[in-house]
């Protein structure tokens, strides 16, 4: 039987490691998500693992990660060293192969957006750049710590404001196959303002799609634009491997905490990724520092996990998954019954207060699954909002919805034909809860509906005892 934990984990999949019995493995050790990456992969080496996702679980969400406005190094026949104090030029020039005389990168107006005395970092940080000549053609730049250059590496430069535009041919191609496919989330990479996510958002709207979009949190206009990004995002993604870079490390740490809190105030689904057990592609066993960071995240009300290397390329994948349901069983066993709802301002929609008085009663009361129906999914997060110990056993009416609640914490996801009365449905979601395990004939749960037809939303909370609410019905 698959395990009920409630922290959901995102896991990177590679088409040259994914076999169904492989991913399978994965699916039965905690994994929610699959995460595929675009920078690597091609429509077509991507189709491939969506099918064998799809011949796993109907269940497993699949999200598509897009390589977004960056910047890389060309082509580089050999790397090339250099030591602290060199002088190296670089420019613009998509296409064109990198040599020592001249490193060439794939944005043309490179040297136009970048002023004196900018910092620019190669390879996720690895190595440092000082400009200290602009010329209209190329960049001097002095060499600050010994190291490499390499071909295709990443560039960041944390201070500069680079007009890419955010959306790549490759990405819309990747969009539009996504909508084809019926995929469940577009991560985008590097959104700096709401002006992104629209951008993303009118190619679905072209494709008719109802694919909903992550926003990857990873510069400091990100972090800036926060509020107008979450309004219009499902939800977002703390890619902390370029924000470390972006906004430096040390700021890395108050940054995620403060953009877990803005998701779960405006309870849109929220994953802090990369690194989490970044020692586990190497090693059977995480750092102790590992343990305590995915702790961290969970302790901060995170909705999801994420695992990159350690299960696209890493020698250890299904260990990892395994080793990050251990910890969050582990944490979630100690977290309090639901979040301080002081950050969850009340509007004035009614399912809003029905949630919190369900949530409040079913702490009170000792309860063990809060049963909710939904169309749109938004009863449900706002449920997943509270974080509360209880898990939420969803009825959704629509089948993409049903996929798109494995990101969300503590909401395990059914779809349901609608019913001519509410009571069926709450009927059935109780036998499969006792059929799976999940709770016994007499405990208590709360019901959190609709009684007047599938889309007219949320009217009612009822508490009751299993057998007394099946007899009852029966
Ligand atoms: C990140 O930067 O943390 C991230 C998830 O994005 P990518 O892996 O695409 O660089």
């Amino acid at each position: 039987m698959r395990l009920f934990k409630k922290t959901k984990i995102v896991a990177t999949i590679s088409d040259k490691n994914c076999s169904i019995e492989f991913l399978k493995s994965l699916y039965e050790e905690g994994m929610d998500v699959v995460r595929l990456n675009t920078a690597h992969q091609t429509t077509e080496e991507a189709l491939k693992v969506i099918n064998n996702v799809r011949k796993v679980s109907s269940q497993i969400a699949i999200l598509v990660d897009t390589k977004g406005p960056e910047i890389r190094t060309n082509a580089m026949e050999k790397a090339m060293n250099v030591a602290v104090g060199d002088i190296i030029k670089i420019k613009g020039e998509p296409g064109k192969d990198c040599t020592k005389e001249m490193i060439c990168v794939s944005y043309k107006n490179f040297v136009q957006d970048i002023e004196l005395n900018t910092k620019i970092l190669i390879d996720d940080g690895i190595l440092e750049l000082t400009v200290i000549e602009k010329t209209k053609d190329y960049l001097s730049c002095r060499v600050e710590n010994s190291g490499k250059i390499e071909g295709h590496k990443s560039i960041n430069i944390p201070s500069a404001f680079i007009k890419l535009p955010s959306l790549s041919k490759k990405d819309i191609d990747f969009i539009e196959f996504a909508a084809e496919q019926n995929l469940d989330f577009i991560a985008h990479s590097f959104v700096r303002s709401a002006a992104d996510v629209i951008a993303v958002q009118s190619i679905l709207d072209a494709c008719s799609s109802d694919i909903k979009i992550i926003s990857k949190i990873e510069n400091a206009e990100g972090v800036k634009n926060i509020d107008e990004i979450l309004d219009i995002s499902y939800g977002i993604m703390v890619a902390r491997g370029d924000l470390a870079i972006e906004i430096s490390s040390e700021k890395l740490p108050v940054v995620q905490r403060t953009l877990i809190e803005k998701a779960i105030e405006k309870r849109k689904p929220v994953i802090v990724a990369t690194q989490m057990l970044h020692s586990m592609i190497q090693n059977p066993r995480p750092t102790r520092a590992e343990v305590n960071d995915i702790a961290n995240a969970l302790f901060e009300g995170t909705d999801a996990v994420m695992l990159s290397g350690e299960t696209a390329y890493g020698k250890f994948p299904i260990e990892s998954v395994k080793m990050m349901t251990k910890i969050i069983w582990e944490v979630e066993s100690s977290l309090p019954d639901f979040r301080d709802t002081k950050i969850l301002k009340l509007t004035t929609d009614v399912s809003a207060y029905l949630v919190k008085a369900a949530i409040e009663a079913s702490s009170e009361l000792d309860v063990k699954v809060i049963i909710a129906d939904t169309l749109s999914g938004s009863t449900v997060r706002e449920l997943a909002a509270y974080r509360s110990k209880n898990l939420v056993f969803a009825q959704c009416y629509d089948k993409n919805v049903a996929r798109e609640l494995a990101l969300s914490f503590g909401v395990y996801a059914q779809y349901i034909l609608p019913k001519a009365h509410h009571q069926e449905f709450i009927n059935d979601a109780i036998k499969t809860l006792l059929t799976e395990n999940q709770a016994h004939e007499n405990d208590l749960i709360v019901i959190v509906a609709g009684s007047l037809g599938y889309s007219t939303g949320t009217t009612f909370i009822e508490i009751g005892e299993i057998s007394k609410l099946l007899k009852d019905r029966d």
